[in-house]
C-alpha cells in the first residue's frame, strides 16, 4: 500500500514557528533521506540531471538566450517539489496546532554551465538571471494560491545545494514566512515613529559613514550591515523606495545585477574560490491585506542578501536567538571592496 508522503506547513502554536514538511524530497539526490546516505558527497551524482534538462525529461517552464543567441537560462519544474501545485484551502485544525496544504510553485533556475557559479557570471549573464527570477515571479503571483514567493540561491554543498550543477529556486508558499513577517512588522514601526522608512534611514547613515559600504551606483547600494548576522553578510538595497521586487525597471535590474555580480566577485576573492554561500531576495508580500496597518509600498524596501557559511550556529545562538559574529562588519567590507 503506497501512502502519500508527508506535505504540509505545521505551525507551533508557541513560537509562531512553521515547518514546512516535504517528505517526497528525501527521496532527491542528496536528499537527506536514509536512502540516500550512500550520497554522502550529495553532489556525487553521476549524470548531471541540469547539463541537458530536455534529455533527463525535466519539464521546461522557460528559456532564455544570451546577447548572442545562446541559451543561457532554463527555468524548470522541480522534479522533487517540496510544495504542489493545487487549489489553496483554508488554514485547518489538528489537535492544538495550525496546518496548512502544501500548495504552491517550485522552480529551479538552471544557467547553462556546469562549472561557472554566480562569482563566474559576467554582468550580462547576472542581468539575466535577475530577469528570469523576476518574470517567473510576476508569473507565478497571477495565480489564487501562494501569499509570499520565495527566491533563493544555494551555491556549495554546504549551502544546501544538493545538486552541483548551478542553480537556484523559486518556491510560492500559501502563508506569508515568519522572518518575513517579522521584517515586516518591524519597519512598519519605524514608519510610525520615524516618518521615514528604515530601510532609507539605515542607507543614509551607511552610505554618509561609506566605511561598510563596498560598492555603489545610481540604483543599489551593497554594504555590510552595522549588525551583520554572519561574518561577510552582505545586503544589497536599492536606493529608491519600491517594496517590491517585481516592478523594478529593466534600468534597475541592471543596477542590482552589477551590484550583485561586483559583491559575490569579491566574495570569491576574498575565500579564494572555495566559499558556500546563501543569497535570497526579500520582497514585500504578494498578498498582504490586512497584514500591516498601510500598503508595504509606502515603508518597505526589497532587497538581497548574501550569506556566506562561515559559521554554524551553536547551543548560545539556538537558545537565545542571539546570533554570535566573530568579524567586525567594518573589517569585512574593508576586505571585501579591497579584494
Ligand atoms: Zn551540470
Amino acid at each position: 500500500m503506497s501512502q502519500t508522503p508527508l506535505n504540509e506547513f505545521r505551525k507551533d502554536p508557541i513560537s509562531g514557528d512553521w515547518v514546512l514538511f516535504a517528505a517526497g524530497r528525501s527521496k532527491r539526490p542528496g536528499g537527506e533521506g536514509k536512502d540516500n546516505v550512500v550520497l554522502s558527497g550529495g553532489q556525487e551524482v553521476k549524470a548531471c540531471p541540469f547539463d541537458d534538462p530536455v534529455a533527463m525529461g525535466q519539464e521546461i517552464v522557460k528559456e532564455y538566450n544570451n546577447a548572442n543567441g545562446e541559451k543561457w537560462v532554463t527555468v524548470i519544474k522541480n522534479k522533487y517539489p517540496a510544495v504542489t501545485p493545487g487549489a489553496c484551502g483554508p488554514q485547518i485544525q489538528i489537535g492544538p496546532f495550525s496546518a496548512a496544504a502544501a500548495n504552491g510553485f517550485h522552480e529551479v533556475v538552471i544557467t547553462n554551465n556546469h562549472e561557472r557559479t554566480f562569482p563566474d557570471f559576467d554582468l550580462e549573464e547576472t542581468r539575466l538571471v535577475l530577469q528570469a527570477f523576476q518574470e517567473r515571479y510576476q508569473e507565478i503571483s497571477k495565480y489564487e494560491c501562494g501569499d509570499y514567493i520565495q527566491i533563493f540561491n544555494n551555491t556549495g554543498k554546504d549551502a544546501g545545494a544538493s545538486i552541483a550543477h548551478p542553480h537556484s529556486q523559486i518556491l510560492s508558499t500559501p502563508i506569508v514566512p515568519p522572518l518575513v513577517a517579522r521584517s515586516l512588522n518591524g519597519a512598519a514601526g519605524y514608519f510610525l515613529k520615524h516618518q521615514q522608512t528604515a530601510h532609507k534611514s539605515l542607507l543614509d547613515w551607511e552610505i554618509e559613514q561609506g566605511k561598510r559600504v563596498i560598492f555603489k551606483n545610481e540604483h543599489f547600494v551593497a554594504y555590510c550591515p552595522f549588525v551583520s548576522h554572519k561574518p561577510y553578510e552582505i545586503k544589497i538595497l536599492p536606493r529608491q523606495q519600491n517594496a517590491k521586487f517585481e516592478t523594478s525597471s529593466a534600468e534597475e535590474l541592471t543596477g542590482c545585477a552589477e551590484a550583485l555580480n561586483f559583491s559575490l566577485r569579491q566574495l570569491n576573492k576574498v575565500f579564494n574560490h572555495k566559499l558556500a554561500f546563501n543569497f535570497f531576495i526579500h520582497t514585500a508580500p504578494v498578498k498582504e491585506e490586512n497584514l500591516f496597518p498601510f500598503p508595504s509600498d509606502t515603508f518597505y524596501h526589497w532587497h538581497i542578501e548574501i550569506v556566506p557559511h562561515l559559521s554554524i550556529l551553536a547551543g548560545f545562538d539556538f537558545s537565545t536567538g542571539i546570533i554570535v559574529n566573530v568579524i567586525d562588519p567594518d573589517q569585512a567590507a574593508e576586505e571585501l571592496r579591497t579584494a
